[in-house]
């Protein structure tokens, strides 16, 4: 092993791409891999989108950053557009996710706070939650795992044993600023929340004068074949935080309100030095651009159901390896009997990049513009590394 200078945060699989081209990497020493990870559903259009690329190339001969001290045209543009589309009517962008969802949390608070009732404090989250890594949503995500070593867990987050109507309604009190909550967990295990819990969660929150927060920052901008997995349960959220999809590889996230809500943001509430500069918002006007064109989402929709009917025949396949297929669109996993690591590397060994996730579950997200040549490339992968799961099970079991 040679000496990295890095931080040893991440278990790094060995492989160096050098380049991409749709739903293709290829590696240094020249290997190529279908690419059904797409950088932990972060690249919508798949790589190196002509696009894109365009656009990133036409803004950064003009103008990179110049911080929020001045007006930048691109965010007023993805701005109204995310709102047009949205329940929201007002919008702060941010680098990241979890920056996304602290701009969420920050607001509810300080709505609150604005309302007259500073007390309003205390954020309902639910188990199995992922909100990023910052102090904040360490805590709002509640994994002990994440939270170990790293001192007092911030105040103000309680979470949820389970996403049943009765216990929202117990932990509400006085205190309770706002629900926050996935609409499908995805680091969690593609587990999808029912649409009637999440009708009644909205009814309960507006019961009770809570504010509901939808994180979308995995399942947004198109993956699951509806603009927002929102539309899909017909309830709407008071604040949403994305990011991933959104600017399609160039890092970048949003926090969307309703203005009512985001009135209580006012002059020096919040800020952040990079959030929305132009080339951020040149990438995310650019993503929108083809997820909003005519007929994209709906055959988004149409893929994901045949990729998954095509992931429910490996069940009867090899139905002691695979318990079931869940989500939906382009959000796809496979519930396995063990846990992920072992299918990922063999998929790897056949070509095919997935992501683990919790629960013993192998994300499938390939790019939205996936192609039925690529779904029938996977599902052969797949096929041979169950295959070979399933006898270096057997060998071990007969030893
Ligand atoms: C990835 C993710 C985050 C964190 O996003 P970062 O960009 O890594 O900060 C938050 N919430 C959900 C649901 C995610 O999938």
């Amino acid at each position: 092993m040679t000496q990295s200078s890095l931080f040893a945060t991440y278990a790094r699989a060995d492989l160096k791409f050098e380049k991409g081209e749709g739903a293709w990497l290829t590696t240094q020493d020249n290997r190529r891999f279908l690419d059904f990870a797409a950088g932990i559903a972060v690249n919508s259009l798949g790589h190196a989108h002509p696009h894109l690329v365009q656009a990133l190339k036409d803004q950064a001969e003009k103008l990179w950053h110049v911080s929020n001290l001045y007006d930048i045209p691109g965010q007023q543009r993805l701005g109204e557009r995310l709102c047009a589309a949205t329940f929201a009517d007002k919008v702060f962008f941010t680098n990241s996710g979890t920056e996304a969802l602290e701009c969420a949390v920050k607001t509810a608070r300080r709505f609150h706070y604005d309302a007259g009732s500073p007390e309003r404090t205390t954020i309902l989250t639910f188990e199995g939650a992922f909100h990023g890594r910052t102090l904040g949503m360490i805590a709002a995500g509640g994994q002990e795992k994440y939270l170990e070593g790293f001192g007092p867990k911030a105040p103000g987050f309680v979470q949820l044993a389970d996403t049943d109507i009765d216990l929202v309604k117990a932990a509400i009190d006085e205190t309770t600023a706002a629900v926050l909550i996935e609409p499908i967990q995805g680091e969690g295990g593609i587990r999808e929340i029912e649409p009637p819990f999440l009708r009644a969660l909205r009814t309960l929150c507006d019961e009770s004068g809570v504010l509901l927060i939808f994180d979308e920052v995995q399942t947004g901008v198109g993956r699951t074949g509806q603009l927002f997995a929102y539309q899909e349960a017909g309830v709407e959220p008071d604040i949403m935080g994305i990011a991933k999809g959104i600017g399609g590889g160039f890092p970048m996230g949003a926090c969307l309100a309703t203005a009512h809500v985001a009135g209580a943001m006012v002059p020096g509430t919040h800020g952040s030095t990079y959030g929305g500069n132009p080339l951020a918002m040149a990438v995310g006007n650019a993503v929108l651009d083809v997820v909003l064109e005519e007929g994209f989402l709906p055959q988004v929709a149409q893929t994901g159901l045949i990729l998954k009917q095509r992931l429910a025949g490996l069940v009867d396949s090899f139905p002691d390896l695979i318990e079931g297929i869940r989500g939906r669109g382009l959000l796809l996993g496979l519930k396995l009997s063990f846990p992920p690591a072992e299918l990922l590397s063999a998929c790897r060994d056949e070509g095919l990049l997935t992501v683990p996730a919790g629960d013993n579950v192998l994300r499938i997200l390939p790019p939205l513009t996936v192609g039925q040549a690529e779904i029938d490339f996977a599902l052969h992968a797949l096929e041979q590394a169950l295959t070979k799961v399933s006898a270096s099970k057997a060998n071990s079991h007969n030893k």
